[in-house]
């Protein structure tokens, strides 16, 4: 059987990259960058002046007792006035760009006006003080932003200063949530003692959602090899990503691997070395959608879609690979069998906001109301052993 790894290698391997769409800027938050953005024009594009105050020169400011004639005013987004006599200086704003002839800039505060003259004083007055020179931070054509990095605000911010109206980004791919099962009902409808609230497609829709995915769909079959073979042909020909859950155990109306085989999804693998989500089936269709089958189980579905369908998708998408993050237990972890074994989480910070992570224990992988609170979960090595308070793991957020 796989382990994890190769699981997520193989399922690496299998996905195609998503097509490239052109997004107007306000609208690409949250997307992934396909494209480099380099720098406009220098930054700041001319020495711009980072005070309200005045504009001189430093010899100006060292001779004339400190006092300078005051010939102009100049705001941000005036063109730059000249200053010709270093015993006059120009009344200047933030964001301006800074006068030709002067160096300096005296803020307001340490400015007394006397009539049309600005009295300094005695105080020393150095080259370029209160100015962000041109290209002190970066140059022309340098790169601000690489390919698969996520437009976040900052991000945003740095392509609108880059002067990019619209981005090209990982366009949204289009994606179902199919559960399968005869007991299952649907929240706000009637239900009888025998059958089971509808909950993992909730679950699944929520994470994808979150995690930025717009173009969701939702459908329901029962366990039926006719009614199964019919919805799962309608979705692989209309989405790109399936994601389904439930139907791939050994029970004889787990139809699903069959069905998929029989429509054309080329297996990839079906069982992974882990508890919860042994059963885990994912295949790609030879008309291009990637099928992931996950077990009905809700603690193994949530955990099997944070593993390996995020992390999947994100590389889909061409995001750049960053890996979980590792973090250590507050409590020892038994694990029994030797599978890898998924510990429900809640992270902790300590006064030093350093994080770890209590592990919080389910009933077995039907026991998804033990996950209420938890933020995801670690990855431990297979058993038999135990896990020290302290060991680092592996964290998947859900
Ligand atoms: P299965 O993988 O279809 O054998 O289902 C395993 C267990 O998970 C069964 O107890 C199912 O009732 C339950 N289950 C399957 N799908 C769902 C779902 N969408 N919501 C809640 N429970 C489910
Ligand atoms: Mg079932």
């Amino acid at each position: 059987m796989l382990t994890p790894a190769q699981a997520e290698t193989l399922i690496e391997q299998h996905l195609a990259c998503l097509p490239i769409e052109s997004l107007p800027l306000t609208q690409a938050a949250g997307a992934i960058l396909r494209e480099n953005i380099y720098a406009e024009r220098d930054q700041p594009p001319f020495d711009r002046v980072a005070m309200d105050g005045i504009a001189l020169t430093t010899a100006g400011a060292s001779g004339n007792a400190g006092r300078l004639r005051v010939t102009g005013t100049q705001n941000a987004g005036d063109p730059p006035r000249t200053l010709a006599d270093p015993s006059e200086c120009i009344e200047i704003m933030t964001g301006a760009m800074l006068p030709q002839g002067c160096d300096a800039v005296v803020p307001v505060e340490l400015i007394t006006r006397n009539g049309e003259f600005a009295e300094i004083g005695k105080k020393a007055v150095t080259p370029w003080q209160n100015i962000h020179r041109r290209g002190s931070d970066c140059r022309q054509g340098a790169l601000l932003l690489s390919a698969g990095t996520r437009l976040s605000p900052p991000e945003v911010a740095i392509a609108a200063g880059a002067g990019m109206a619209r981005v090209r980004v990982s366009a949204q791919p289009m994606i179902v949530v199919i559960s399968t099962g005869n007991e299952l009902v649907e929240p706000g409808e009637q239900i009888a003692p025998h059958q089971v609230r509808r909950s993992n497609a909730y679950g699944i829709t929520a994470a994808l959602r979150q995690h930025g995915y717009t173009r969701v769909a939702d459908d329901h079959v029962r366990d039926d090899e006719a009614q199964l073979t019919d919805r799962l042909a309608f979705h692989l020909r209309t989405h790109d990503v399936l994601i389904l859950s439930g139907g791939v155990s050994m029970g004889q109306l787990d139809l699903v691997p069959k069905v998929l085989e029989k429509l054309g999804v080329s297996l990839v693998f079906h069982h992974v070395a882990q508890r919860p989500g042994k059963p885990m089936w994912f295949g790609v269709s030879q008309s291009g959608p990637a099928v992931f089958a996950l077990p009905g189980n809700p603690v193994s579905t949530l955990v099997c879609l944070s593993r390996y369908v995020l992390p999947a998708m994100r590389a889909a998408m061409g995001q750049a690979p960053g890996g979980p993050p590792r973090i250590a237990l507050t409590a020892p972890v038994e694990v029994k069998a030797p599978l890898a074994f998924y510990m429900p989480v809640k992270l902790k910070s300590d006064d030093w906001g350093r994080t770890s992570a209590e592990p919080c224990p389910t009933n077995g992988s039907g026991d998804f109301t033990a996950l209420a609170g938890t933020d995801g979960f670690v990855e431990l090595p297979p058993g038999p052993g135990t896990f020290p308070k302290g060991f680092v793991a592996r964290f998947f957020p859900w």
